[in-house]
């Protein structure tokens, strides 16, 4: 199969996500339903959640911050008419907590947002997916993950639910079953669906999966995740007592399924489950970070702006601004080291030495706090650069259509962005662009792989290099799995520099016998000054020791074009006059 229709059986995988549950089970399963939204939202985003995949991998490996984000949770409890039954305020802040165990691996934690809401309703306590409607529209809080627990959950037909949620794209709700909800794997497994994770096994319940053994399409079938083994769904009768899968169920390539039965998102039995993978983490994450970051509970929230968040020098003074609601008080750490730097509610900080850094607020009312870490939320200076031009040179691999890359300034505005290349006819092809580049601004050059597997390897030697026009490399490479980002600081001078500091001009031009160089400052002098000609040949030569040295006798020039350059300490700036 090809990597296209890879994705289309993919894609068609996801259409066919059913609402089926097994009956064959012991334990009542999951319900979580598809919409047409959600399967849209999925296909649109997906490029988006595996760029932040890739960022999760790396920042596990280098992230200096342990900081996790807050996520609003509205809890819902499902009572009889007379009040009578669900869950109290200490069971449900359990059940966050223990839920709150799996997801700080993906740098997330839940909150309570506001009180609990109780409802008290004999008929909704016995909760029917076909009254959802009836639940939710005069109970569900927008921008907030709605867990509404009940006594029981059932399908309009009866069958018994553990619970059920929505995939990205659909409805921020999460129905739970008050058993199902004390086991201690339900509830981070309908969370698990919220953040896009989908059943070991696949999306189609009691159907083989076509996921295969030896991993080979372990990203196009089953649950979309690598480091999930294939699932061929396990269940009661196939995990026995002490979490051993012991079933004999062989794939298309007569192989034997070895499937994880303490996986979290399979059909284990519910005990057993006790684990997500680093790629089931990943996805939360990136799901997060694509499309759910912007959760925010009304009463309480972190929220922040900076008057600055990209420098091109290698010095930078940032002023904060909270807009967060409900706080009294504040701790900022500015540059993602776990190091409390302020506590006023707007602090200003003056960054040096070029990086990324993460800003995370945590804030607190009195009684509750809550953070949010926003990361490599100031970028400050990048490969330095002393050129006019960068040069772009790209050789595609067998998927160019996969390849996209744009070129932005400090602003973050696009100033050049690849064309679409085309799956036949770009194939192993050679593309130069030439980008023009401005003094003292910085840039950032990103490289796109939508399919996460660079342009080297495993389908041609692609590869691509970022050179100033003078031939020096900025940067370049293949292998750089969604992508990879770089950031070029050109001919920036430092606040300290004598040029940047001081105007210079020259008078009269165009001259006849004398030329005079005016300077903003005439208390601090140039050392000394070069004029050459068109050639590039130095005529003339003079240190600068007092104030007359800024006369230059040009009578002697034959007339043309020439240009003063003027030297301090390690830098120089160069102006052009013509001689008449
Ligand atoms: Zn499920």
């Amino acid at each position: 199969m090809t990597k296209i229709t890879q994705i289309k059986a993919l894609l068609s995988l996801i259409v066919l996500f059913s609402f089926s549950i097994v009956t064959a089970q012991n334990e009542p399963q999951c319900g979580t339903i598809p919409t047409p939204e959600s399967e849209k939202f999925f296909q649109n985003s997906l490029p988006q959640v595996r760029q932040f995949e890739q960022e999760y991998y790396q920042k596990t490996l280098q992230r200096s911050s342990t900081a996790v984000s807050s996520v609003p949770v509205k809890i819902h409890v499902l009572r009889t008419d007379e009040g009578a039954g669900g869950f109290t305020e200490s069971t449900v802040n359990t059940i966050i907590s223990d839920m709150n165990t799996y997801y700080a691996n993906a740098f997330l934690e839940f909150f309570i947002c506001d009180v609990i809401n109780y409802i008290d309703n004999s008929e909704l306590y016995d909760f029917s997916t076909d009254e959802q409607d009836a639940l939710t529209l005069t109970n569900n809080v927008t921008n907030v993950i709605n867990i509404y627990f009940a006594n029981s959950v059932s399908t309009a037909e009866g069958g018994g639910l553990c619970g059920y949620a929505y995939f990205p794209g659909g409805p921020e709700v999460i129905l739970m079953d008050n058993s199902c909800a004390l086991n201690g794997s339900t509830m981070p497994h309908e969370m698990g669906h919220f953040f896009g994770l989908s059943h070991t096994h696949g999306n189609v319940n009691g159907t083989l999966t076509t996921e295969l053994v030896n991993g080979s399409n372990c990203d196009t079938d089953g649950d979309f995740i690598c480091d999930t083994p294939a699932d061929p769904q396990l269940g009661f009768g196939n995990v026995s007592s002490s979490c051993n899968y012991v079933g004999n169920a062989t794939d298309t390539n007569g192989d034997d399924f070895l499937p994880e039965p303490l996986n979290i998102m399979s059909y284990s039995r519910k005990a057993c489950r006790t684990l997500f993978t680093p790629g089931q983490y990943a996805r939360i994450y990136g799901v997060y970070q694509a499309s759910r970051s912007v959760m925010a509970c009304p009463s309480f929230n972190v929220d922040l702006t900076a008057s600055f968040t990209r420098e091109c020098s290698d010095t930078m003074t940032v002023d904060f601004l909270d807009n967060s609601i409900g706080a009294t008080s504040w701790e900022w750490d500015i540059d993602g080291d776990d190091v409390i730097d302020y506590t006023i509610q707007n602090p200003s900080h003056s960054y040096s030495g070029a990086g990324g850094y993460d800003v995370t607020l945590t804030i607190s009312n009195g009684s509750e706090s809550l953070t949010k870490v926003y990361q490599d939320y100031i970028i400050v200076g990048g490969e330095t650069t002393n050129t006019t031009q960068v040069v772009l040179t790209l050789v595609t691999d067998d998927w160019p259509a996969e390849t996209s890359w744009v070129f932005r300034d400090s602003a973050g505005t696009a100033l050049y962005t690849s064309p679409d290349y085309i799956e036949g006819d770009d194939d192993f092809s050679s593309f130069t662009e030439t980008f023009d580049i401005a003094t003292n601004e910085c840039y950032s050059f990103e490289m796109i792989d939508s399919y996460g597997d660079g342009i080297c390897c495993s389908s041609g030697n692609g590869s691509y290099t970022l050179e100033t026009l003078e031939g020096d490399t900025i940067d370049g490479g293949g292998n750089y799995g969604f992508g990879k980002i770089v950031y070029m600081a050109n001919n920036v001078l430092n606040t300290d520099d004598y040029f940047s500091n001081t105007t210079i001009s020259v008078y009269p031009n165009p001259t006849q016998d004398i030329l005079n160089i005016k300077l903003s400052n005439t208390n601090d002098l140039p050392d000394s000054y070069n004029v050459y000609n068109m050639l590039g040949q130095i005529i003339s030569s003079k240190k600068i020791t007092q104030a007359d040295d800024l006369r230059l006798q040009t009578n002697t020039f034959s007339n043309g074009v020439y240009y003063i350059e003027l030297m301090k300490e390690n830098s120089s700036s160069t102006i052009p006059f013509i001689k008449n």
